[in-house]
């Protein structure tokens, strides 16, 4: 399917985006990796103006404010790799960007693309969610630009879909600084190692002593219509000794937790199998931390 905008901006302030999005029937281009293969495939996303952000420079980058660490929506899967702030305090971030696609992708790919494509398959997400990151979206009202703020954890509706509306920015990702011994992992399950979207993806974060986690956190990517966080395999894993028996009780509350489909990249049975496996394997590891 041919699309042919009838209008392009190219916004250089978060005003003069909030402003061509009050207008209605605008649609935003970040990165446009996830916005060009859909346009193209099925007309998705297309409003009679296209709205490049990629020009805002205030949202480019990652800073720590007291305890608060803030991710602007406009930052890429390359600059996650390099940001000296992300390896400081989450380099769990880090990590999933280094199980991101191929390099000329993570060049364009913006953190806050991935997350306003809504797929929950969506890699950045899933630790983002282990930090129980909130998001902050922008719009223009009353002759200026006003936030609020949304937990990722409660962003999603459904694949594709969210909280977000149409005259809405997402600015920026933020999370509170992990506390001291906080490990998190990330781990993704597709026939490559990168390059690949997600089969199934997990996160797992937490604080770390004595072979248990405490403020335990799991997140899946894949296993349900939005990324989900799993609540009763967080309430098995908090405190519990990560012995080889305790692993496979967590394992066992996981499995009753997810709810995946079969689709052209796995199948149910497949993607549960998965979820056991990965799980397991990144427990271990948070074991041996
Ligand atoms: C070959 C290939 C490999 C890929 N591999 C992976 C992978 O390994 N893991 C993974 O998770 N994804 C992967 N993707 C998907 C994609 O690269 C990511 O989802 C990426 O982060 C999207 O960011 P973007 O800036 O390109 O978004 P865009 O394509 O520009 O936008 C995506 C959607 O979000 C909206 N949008 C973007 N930014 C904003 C904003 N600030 N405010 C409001 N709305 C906004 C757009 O209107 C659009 O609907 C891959 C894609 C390709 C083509």
């Amino acid at each position: 399917m041919m699309i042919e905008y009838e209008e392009y901006l190219a916004a250089t302030s978060v005003a003069e985006a909030t402003q061509a999005l009050a207008n209605g029937n605008v649609t935003v281009v970040a990165g446009g990796t996830d916005l060009m293969v859909q346009t193209a495939a099925s007309g998705r996303g297309v409003g009679t103006t296209l709205l490049n952000v990629r020009r805002i420079a205030d949202l480019r980058g990652v800073t720590v404010d007291g305890g608060r660490v803030t991710i602007g929506a406009l930052t890429t899967i390359t600059d996650m790799l390099t940001d000296g702030v992300v390896a400081d305090t989450a380099p769990v971030l880090a990590e999933t960007a280094d199980r991101f696609a191929s390099n000329q992708i993570r060049n364009m790919a913006t953190v806050g693309g991935n997350i306003c494509n809504a797929s929950p398959a969506g890699d950045m997400i899933i630790p983002l969610m282990v930090l129980d990151a909130d998001v902050e979206l922008s719009s223009w009202v009353d002759g200026a630009v006003a936030t609020r703020t949304v937990a990722l954890n409660e962003f999603f509706t459904g694949p594709g879909k969210s909280v977000k509306t149409a005259n809405e920015l997402l600015t920026s990702v933020s999370f509170n600084r992990p506390a001291e011994g906080f490990v998190g992992q990330f781990g993704k399950t597709g026939p490559r190692p990168a390059l690949e979207i997600s089969m199934v993806s997990v996160g797992v974060g937490g604080v770390a002593s004595n072979g248990s986690l405490t403020n335990a956190r799991v997140v899946y990517g894949a296993v349900a219509p939005t990324p989900i966080r799993a609540s009763k395999t967080e309430a098995a894993l908090e405190g519990t000794s990560l012995d080889d028996a305790s692993i496979q009780s967590v394992l066992d509350v996981a499995d009753s937790e997810v709810n995946p489909i079969s689709d052209v990249r796995a199948s149910d049975w497949y993607r549960r199998h998965l979820v056991r496996v990965m799980t397991q394997e990144v427990l271990e590891s948070v074991a041996n931390v």
